[in-house]
């Protein structure tokens, strides 16, 4: 019997990259597709030897062709920090528009399951709290951060169309805030822009007044998660993450408090729609999948801190 085959798009960027080493851990061959353009080879160089994992340099907002038969598409690509999709708005637009079509495209014509990444970006400034599934969000179409939120939503519509127009077997993950190896340094996200002020003795930059709140899941237990709903019977949205909720400021005085830094605080006007606070509720993922986040905020952070730190 030949191992299952899966294409993960997105597969050198942070979460794509701890998918592909997963998937190859649980006994897959893995098509690794990326564009390189936040993504990076040195997430998964060490991959590169091992049996069944392949990469293609390519931007999948283009026909996607994959030789061979595919079990799972796991569609990962996308800029995925506020100020990468500032940066780069086209772009993310059309990889949650085009690229996700073109995605989907390929798991129909492969007669493979579909996985989309999503986001709890959909939730927008949530009046709901903590949100569940069923919350339909608060979103502004044209402000700064609709690039990102709309194309998001846009990618779970069509998805949903797929399943019920052409009886693709789909699976939807809402990502909720994530940290750990291999977020970039300067990608803008809090965890990194954090951790690395402090390994540095620069004053951690609180946007706003810092009161605004976060739920921060560990990478593992992420990817523990996506694999479950992947495998898993649930074809309706699934949020993924943590519901340990903290605000900016606790957040900053933790990562002080970890580093042992001498660093100060630093307040900075808060960015456009930032919403003001966020936390997943994850009975479904729970009663649905019997999955829940294991590793604790001081010890995941604690590897990440490692991981920042040898990279200095
Ligand atoms: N944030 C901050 N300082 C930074 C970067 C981010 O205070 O240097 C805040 C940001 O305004 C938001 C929260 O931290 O309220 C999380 O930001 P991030 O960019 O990590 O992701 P988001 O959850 O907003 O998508």
């Amino acid at each position: 019997m030949r191992s299952a085959r899966a294409v993960v798009t997105g597969g050198a960027g942070f979460l794509g990259s701890h998918l592909c080493e997963k998937l190859l851990a649980e006994g897959m061959e893995v098509v690794c597709i990326d564009n390189l353009l936040t993504g990076s080879l040195s997430n998964i160089e060490h991959l590169f030897g091992r049996q069944g994992f392949v990469f293609l340099h390519y931007d999948v907002t283009n026909y996607l062709h994959v030789p061979g038969e595919v079990d799972f598409v796991l569609h990962f690509a996308s800029p995925a920090s506020p100020i990468d999709y500032l940066e780069l708005p086209i772009q993310t637009l059309k990889v949650g528009s085009l690229g996700t079509h073109k995605a989907l495209g390929l798991a129909k014509a492969k007669g493979a399951r579909f996985l989309l990444a999503s986001t709890s970006e959909v939730y927008g400034d949530p009046l709901v709290h903590p949100q569940p599934e069923s919350y339909w969000g608060n979103v502004n179409p044209v402000g700064p951060r609709g690039v990102y939120d709309e194309a998001k939503r846009f990618a779970e519509a069509m998805t949903m169309a797929y399943h019920r127009f052409h009886g693709l077997s789909t699976r939807i993950v809402r990502i909720f805030n994530t940290y750990g190896p291999r977020m970039r340094a300067n990608d803008g996200r809090v965890v990194p822009a954090f951790i690395s002020q402090a390994l540095t003795g620069q004053p951690l930059t609180v946007f706003g007044d810092g009161s605004q709140t976060r739920s921060f899941c560990y990478v593992d237990d992420l990817i523990e998660g996506i694999v479950r709903v992947l495998l898993g019977e649930v074809c309706e949205p699934v949020n993924v993450g943590n519901p340990a909720e903290m605000s900016v400021l606790q957040f900053a005085q933790a990562i002080i408090q970890l580093t042992g830094s001498a660093s100060p605080i630093e307040y900075r006007p808060l960015p456009v729609d930032d919403p003001k606070v966020r936390q997943p509720d994850i009975t479904l993922a729970y009663t649905r999948l019997g999955w829940r986040p294991r590793v604790p905020l001081q010890e995941g952070l604690r590897r990440t801190i490692e991981y920042f730190a040898a990279r200095r």
